[in-house]
């Protein structure tokens, strides 16, 4: 079993997940875009080798803020980011740390990801996604139906298309490969509250004209 615990970060109220894999109690922790005191204290109820992966939705600063802090506490935990969206680390014109006067520690990623690939958190298999459009190396973590989607689907919305790289009919492609997972998938955003794939497919505008026309 899979556990999930949702942690808001920073200011721009990022989603940051910590998930476990109950059995083996290995952890990601997904999109550490800035600080909050439930993940201080999320963090340090981590055994420091049972931190295995910093996984990156997208490179924006608002969900890689912390991603070096991390790091330098969890120095065994791989940190990956889409391969097509690895620029964005470094640069900040891309990741919006310039735009919005923040500092991104810099760190590198050791694992850059392609579709399909598969991570491994104890028996746990978290399979990879390609979801261009928010930006063009954005990237989806599914495991035991449960997705983490970045920017790309919000309840009752969609990511935005306008900052550098973004490509609103690729986001449309995206969405509707998301359409195509099972009804009961439960949908963990970037912004904002969980869904499922079913509700979205009855409520979201976007997501209804993603599988409508694309
Ligand atoms: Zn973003």
């Amino acid at each position: 079993m899979l556990k999930i615990k949702t942690l808001v970060v920073g200011t721009m109220a990022t989603n940051c997940y910590i998930i476990t894999d109950e059995q083996s109690g290995e952890s990601a922790v997904i999109d550490p875009g800035g600080s909050s005191r439930g993940l201080e204290q999320a963090l340090s109820e981590i055994p420091e080798d049972k931190l295995c992966y910093i996984l990156l939705t997208h490179g924006h600063f608002d969900h890689i803020g912390k991603t070096a802090e991390i790091k330098e506490k969890f120095p065994n935990a791989y940190i990956a980011i889409g391969e097509a969206e690895k620029e964005f680390i470094s640069n900040g014109s891309l990741n919006l740390s310039m735009m919005m006067g923040v500092n991104i520690k810099p760190f590198k990623a050791e694992l850059l990801l392609r579709e399909g690939d598969k991570i491994t958190l104890g028996s746990t298999v978290i399979k990879v996604l390609n979801l261009p459009g928010h930006t063009k190396g954005g990237v989806g973590y599914l495991a035991e139906g449960k997705l983490f989607c970045g920017d790309t689907l919000f309840k009752g919305s969609m990511g935005r298309t306008d900052f550098k790289t973004g490509n609103e009919d690729e986001l449309m492609n995206s969405l509707k490969k998301l359409s195509e997972l099972t009804d009961d998938t439960e949908v963990y955003p970037g912004h904002g509250p969980m869904t499922t794939i079913e509700e979205e497919k009855h409520k979201n505008l976007y997501l209804k004209r993603a599988v409508k026309y694309y």
